[in-house]
């Protein structure tokens, strides 16, 4: 037994359930609708909770209104009919002295299911039926049932493991747990690929011990140290796949070295220069506004990655407001210093065309050597591309990158078209934009590369307005490296934000708004989200201002803008609310994200509760950006308790990095990883929360091995393709 090979996990996962003693064909197909097909994927199928035998409540102190997990025989079952027709199954559950009632409304099922003799745990809470002690629809877990195979009184231990099981696919947890044991013993020793200089350091249990104490514990205490083991080797699959795709994107890399002194950061707004001083100094020096000290900071972090040899691959998480825009522009303008261009990349169209007025605006003054002009000198020149630029244009624009008169372009998704060439593409920026997964920026990249005349890889920066925990930044964003713009510009005062309760309230806020255009500010009304549907929540936005209009705004210059208006007109009204023509702009959720208006100072959200905590925070984010004091009231009644948190969570702090931890901790990561949760590589036992120094160990480690390249990467590279798709791992292994 002592020298049996030690078994890897990819062996396993090439060994189908259907070897197991007990699996039949039915049964092979029960575990397959479960996702359960190899004898790994039983191993890695986890208890959902444990008993402990030891420690279990007897029925003899059960009081009602106990809320209670009994473990019992059934004794006696009936099934009988109320009088209104239901089926109702009654059984007595007795537990060596005790016995309780446990019964069931419309589930005549139960019968069949809990036979005299199954053992079972029955969670519910204990009522009271004339004077009796009874639980009706409790959960319902089977551990031991009737039939003989199954009932092997020696599995039941001190503590018991549970298993999800699943009545659709007649598998009780009880069987679950006896496939798992079944597999445990005939696995054997598991190879570990972490030695004990990897693994004390966080003090990692041996994988065999690991696997042992979640499924077979013999005390409930080896359960922790085996989940923590556990956890780690999730994350450190995940990590070791990132710093790989890392690996493996620098060994490919033809990166550019711009000439982004971080010297030309050290200016002050108003400093006089030489003429022939770099772009990014002339910027700078020529802004209305000094740089923040973050700004400063990260520019000096984009520098060096900027100067250095291998692509940029960096992302700007900044709260909003922080003044990520003017980082973006300082870096592209680094690129046009080196005679590159840049791409500016927003989510919406609104959002490109307010980036393109921005940018010409604030470069306005700005010339550049160019060669093939007359006097060699011309306008730096700003550009727009997305689908709804005319034909002409387009053209025109699509000419002037690809002969390099054209230095920075603005756009949507248009931009990735088949026809967009450059002369050198030198920089990418994403705006706004945290739904951007690590394939399609590998896409980009290579895109960016076949598509500029000069091949090198551009360097990348993604900008999200939407913090996100570090821990989660580091599961999703773990190929960037990552700057935080932690610090609002000078003179930023926190939003007064008002959740508006009762018609008092509500009046408030009216008379906030129209004391504030009273003052010459401007303000918006964001209406309730609909959900499914953009058309009828148009309608009602169209209702809405109506009503506004003519109640308690009346005599205000309202507008209008929700998805269902074409771009042109939807930027027609944002033009006109951002010249002071309208005063008061009421919209859907079209104008979440970005949208940089200083002179608006209220913004009201109705129906608040209907917004996501991160979204909320985003609109709140429309006001708030100069330095005049703004407000943020939130309308409406939540109907369940979370949306009253995420209301109270929102008037408790302005601070979108604090936020984002109270989201996690609301939500949960589920929703937060979604996108990148699949299939085997999810994440069953770790959560970011609780585990981030696994988090942070596992990333150490993982740089560590890839870096190191020997026997021990090698080793969890055969574990990977357990995780990985074909094609990745063609990708990712090749050496
Ligand atoms: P976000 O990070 O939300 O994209 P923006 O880049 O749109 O933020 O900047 C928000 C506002 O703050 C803009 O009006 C911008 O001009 C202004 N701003 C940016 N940086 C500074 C600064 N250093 N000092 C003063 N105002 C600034
Ligand atoms: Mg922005």
């Amino acid at each position: 037994m002592s020298d049996a090979p030690l078994r890897r996990l990819r062996q396993l996962g090439e060994v189908s359930v259907a070897e197991l003693r007990h699996v039949g064909e039915k049964r092979v197909e029960g575990l397959k609708s479960l996702g359960i097909e190899s004898v790994f994927d039983l191993l890695t199928l986890y208890p959902r909770r444990y008993i402990d035998r030891t420690k279990q409540v007897d029925l003899s102190d059960l009081t009602v209104g106990d809320e209670a997990a009994v473990f019992g025989e059934i004794d006696v079952i009936t099934s009988r009919r109320t009088r209104q027709g239901k089926v109702m199954v009654e059984a007595t559950v007795r537990d060596g002295t005790e016995s309780i009632k446990v019964v069931f409304f419309n589930q005549a099922w139960r019968e069949r299911q809990l036979t005299k003799g199954v053992q079972a745990l029955f969670f519910g809470k204990v009522g009271d039926y004339r004077g009796q002690r009874q639980m009706t629809n409790p959960v319902v877990d089977v551990i031991v049932g009737a039939t003989g195979d199954e009932r092997d009184p020696s599995r039941v231990g001190r503590v018991v493991a549970i298993y999800p099981a699943s009545g659709k696919a007649g598998l009780t947890s009880w069987e679950m747990g006896g496939f798992v044991e079944e597999s445990l013993r005939r696995a054997g020793a598991f190879f570990d690929p972490l030695d004990d200089v990897a693994r004390a350091p966080l003090e990692l249990v041996e994988r065999t011990a690991a696997f042992w104490g979640i499924h077979l514990p013999e005390e409930l205490s080896e359960v922790a140290p085996a989940r923590r083991r556990l956890a780690f080797d999730e994350f450190f699959r995940l990590q070791l796949v990132l710093a790989l795709r890392r690996a493996r994107l620098e060994a490919s890399a033809a990166g550019i070295r711009h000439p982004f002194d971080p010297a030309d950061l050290d200016v002050a707004a108003g400093e006089l220069l030489a003429p022939e001083s770099s772009l990014v100094r002339r910027f700078i020096a020529g802004h209305r506004f000094n740089l923040t000290g973050a700004q400063r900071r990260v520019l000096g972090e984009v520098a060096s990655d900027m100067a250095g040899p291998l692509p940029m691959h960096r992302l700007l998480q900044g709260d909003v407001g922080s003044g990520k825009t003017v980082v973006a522009l300082a870096a592209m303008l680094a690129a046009r210093d080196g005679a590159r261009q840049s791409v500016l990349m927003a989510p919406t169209e609104v959002l490109a065309e307010q980036h393109l007025a921005s940018l010409r605006d604030d470069l306005a003054r700005l010339s550049v050597a160019d060669d093939s002009v007359l006097g060699g000198e011309r306008p730096l020149s700003v550009q727009l591309l997305t689908g709804r630029v005319r034909a002409k244009d387009r053209q025109a624009v699509l000419d002037g990158l690809l002969r390099g008169s054209v230095d920075i372009v603005v756009g949507t998704h248009a931009l990735l078209s088949e026809d967009v060439r450059f002369r050198a593409l030198g920089l990418i920026v994403i705006d706004e934009q945290h739904r951007f997964g690590v394939e399609q920026r590998a896409v980009l990249r290579d895109e960016g590369r076949a598509r500029s005349l000069e091949g090198a890889d551009p360097d990348l920066l993604v900008m999200t307005a939407t913090p996100i925990p570090r821990t989660a930044a580091m599961v999703i964003f773990g190929d960037l490296d990552v700057s935080v713009l932690d610090e609002l510009p000078a003179g930023r005062r926190v939003i007064d934000t008002t959740w508006a309760q009762g018609p008092l309230d509500v009046e408030a806020c009216w008379a906030r708004v129209r004391s504030e255009v009273a003052a010459g500010r401007r303000a918006y009304v964001i209406c309730p989200l609909v959900e499914g549907s953009e058309r009828v929540e148009a309608t009602s936005a169209v209702e809405e201002r109506t009503r506004l209009a003519t109640n308690e705004l009346r005599g205000l210059a309202v507008g209008l803008v929700h998805g269902q208006m074409k771009s042109s007109e939807k930027e027609d009204v944002m033009n006109q609310f951002r010249a002071g023509e309208l005063d008061v702009l009421v919209a859907t959720v079209v104008i979440e994200v970005g949208v940089d208006v200083p002179e608006a100072t209220v913004i009201v959200i109705e129906d608040a509760w209907r917004f996501g905590l991160a979204q909320l925070h985003q609109l709140r984010g429309r006001v708030g950006r100069s330095d005049l004091q703004s407000y943020c009231y939130l309308l409406g009644e939540p109907p369940s308790d979370e949306g009253a948190a995420r209301l109270n969570a929102l008037v408790a702090t302005n601070d979108g990095f604090e936020l984002a931890e109270v989201d996690l901790a609301m939500r949960g990561e589920g929703t937060l990883l979604g996108a990148r949760q699949k299939g085997r590589s999810d994440l069953r036992l770790a959560k970011l929360r609780q585990d981030e120094d696994l988090l942070v160990g596992a990333q150490r480690l993982a740089v560590t091995m890839v870096e190191e390249d020997g026997a021990a990467l090698a080793a969890m590279i055969d574990e990977l393709r357990l995780f990985v798709d074909d094609d990745e791992a063609t990708y990712l292994f090749k050496s």
